[in-house]
C-alpha cells in the first residue's frame, strides 16, 4: 500500500561498509537550501512537447508521464516501482476515477515521493468537438477536484487523446493551465511486446522527450521495470515536467494537514559530494507536520541497505539540509517520521544524486 511505513526492500551487501557520518555542511548545502527555498520559477526548463530532435542523442532529461489513474492496484504498485529506481514521473489522473478512489492521503503521498500533477478533465471527452462552456467546465472541475485533494490547482493539463486546438488552449490557459503533449506513444493499450516497446523508445530519446504511458495496465509496470533501468544505464535521467509543478505548492500542501494528519515534504534536491576528504550526499528538502508547527520535525533514512538512521530535524521554516558522509545505499530513501498521534510515517520517495541546481545568490 501507499504511504506504508515498511522500508523498501534494502539491497543486501555483504561487502562491509563504513559506517555513514552525518555532518551538517555549510558552502554547497547552505547555497543549495538558498536557492531552492527562493523557489526557482515553474516552467524555467524548455523543450517539453517540442520534438524537433528525434534519436538516440547525449543522454539528457526524460518525462515519463501517466495517464487516466488512480487505479487501485496498479498505482500504489507503479510508486514502489519508480521509488525502487528512484525516479520521478508526472501523473494526469482523471477525475472519475480520482472521485472514486483517492483522497488527501493518496495524492499527498504521490507529491510527498516527489512526482507531479496534472489536469485530465473529470470526464475525458474529446475537447475540440465540446462547446467552449463545457470544455471551461470539465477541466475546471477537475482542477478544483485535484486542489481539494493536494492543496493547489494544478499548472498543467493533458487534453484528452492530446486532442486541442486553439479555441481549447484558450480555455485552458484562462485557467492557469499550460498543454503538456507527448513525444513517444508506446500504445501499451495494443499489448506491444516488451522488446519492441524498449527500443522503440531508445530510438525516440532525446533530451526533453516526454513518454506517454498509462497507470491502469499491467503492461505500463513492464515497460517501466524495462525502460528506467536501461536509461538509467546509458546515463539518462527521468524528471518531472517542469509546467506541473506550480509555485506556492509547498505552503498550499501544508496547509492540508490538521493535527493527527501524517507529515507531507518533498526532497528538493540531491548532490552527490566528493572531494579528497569525504564522499556522501547532499540533501536538501521540506518536511511538515501540523502536530510540529515550529519544525522539529524528524526525517529518516534507509543507509547501506537495510540500517535505517534519523538524519535531519526540520526548522523553523520547515526545510532541512544535511550531508550524509560514507557509502551510501542508492536510491537513496527517506522518511517524515510521523509526529501526529496516528497511522504511519510518510516517504518522502526513493532519489538518485542529480546534477547542482542552478541557482543565482540572492542579491544585495
Ligand atoms: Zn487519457
Amino acid at each position: 500500500m501507499t504511504g506504508s511505513s515498511a522500508r523498501p526492500d534494502g539491497r543486501l551487501n555483504v561487502r562491509a561498509r563504513r559506517p555513514a557520518k552525518l555532518v551538517v555542511a555549510f558552502g554547497l548545502l547552505a547555497a543549495l537550501s538558498a536557492a531552492l527555498w527562493v523557489a526557482p520559477p515553474a516552467g524555467a526548463q524548455e523543450g517539453v512537447g517540442h520534438a524537433e530532435a528525434v534519436g538516440d542523442g547525449p543522454p539528457g532529461v526524460v518525462h515519463l508521464t501517466f495517464d487516466d489513474g488512480p487505479d487501485q492496484l496498479f498505482t500504489p504498485v507503479l510508486l514502489d516501482v519508480l521509488d525502487r529506481h528512484g525516479v520521478r514521473a508526472t501523473f494526469f489522473p482523471l477525475g472519475r476515477n480520482l472521485e472514486r478512489r483517492w483522497g488527501s492521503d493518496e495524492i499527498q503521498d504521490l507529491l510527498n515521493r516527489g512526482h507531479a500533477l496534472g489536469n485530465h478533465s473529470i470526464h475525458h471527452r474529446q475537447l475540440t468537438k465540446e462547446h467552449p462552456w463545457r470544455v471551461a467546465a470539465d477541466l475546471d472541475e477537475a482542477s478544483a477536484l485535484l486542489a481539494s485533494l493536494s492543496g493547489f490547482r494544478p499548472g498543467c493539463y493533458r487534453a484528452p487523446y492530446g486532442d486541442r486546438n486553439a479555441t481549447v488552449d484558450e480555455v485552458a490557459g484562462s485557467l492557469g493551465l499550460v498543454h503538456v503533449a507527448w513525444t513517444a506513444d508506446p500504445q501499451e493499450w495494443r499489448n506491444p511486446w516488451v522488446p519492441v516497446v524498449v527500443d522503440y523508445l531508445v530510438g525516440e530519446r532525446h533530451d526533453g522527450s516526454v513518454v506517454l504511458l498509462h497507470d491502469r495496465k499491467w503492461l505500463s509496470l513492464h515497460i517501466v521495470e524495462e525502460v528506467v533501468p536501461r536509461f538509467l544505464a546509458d546515463g539518462w535521467r527521468f524528471d518531472v515536467v517542469p509546467d506541473c509543478r506550480p509555485p506556492g505548492e509547498r505552503e498550499a500542501r501544508m496547509a492540508t494537514r490538521t493535527p493527527g494528519d501524517v507529515p507531507v515534504g518533498r526532497i528538493e534536491a540531491i548532490v552527490e559530494v566528493s572531494d579528497e576528504l569525504s564522499r556522501g550526499v547532499a540533501v536538501v528538502g521540506w518536511a511538515y507536520d501540523a502536530d510540529r508547527p515550529d519544525g522539529g520535525l524528524v526525517v529518516r533514512a534507509a543507509l547501506d541497505g537495510d540500517r535505517v538512521v534519523d538524519v535531519a530535524t526540520t526548522g523553523p521554516d520547515h526545510g532541512f539540509a544535511v550531508t550524509i558522509e560514507g557509502a551510501v545505499t542508492l536510491p537513496l530513501c527517506l522518511w517524515a517520521v510521523n509526529a501526529g498521534t496516528v497511522r504511519h510515517d510518510s516517504s518522502l520517495g526513493c532519489h538518485r544524486p542529480g546534477p547542482v541546481p542552478d541557482w543565482q545568490p540572492p542579491a544585495g
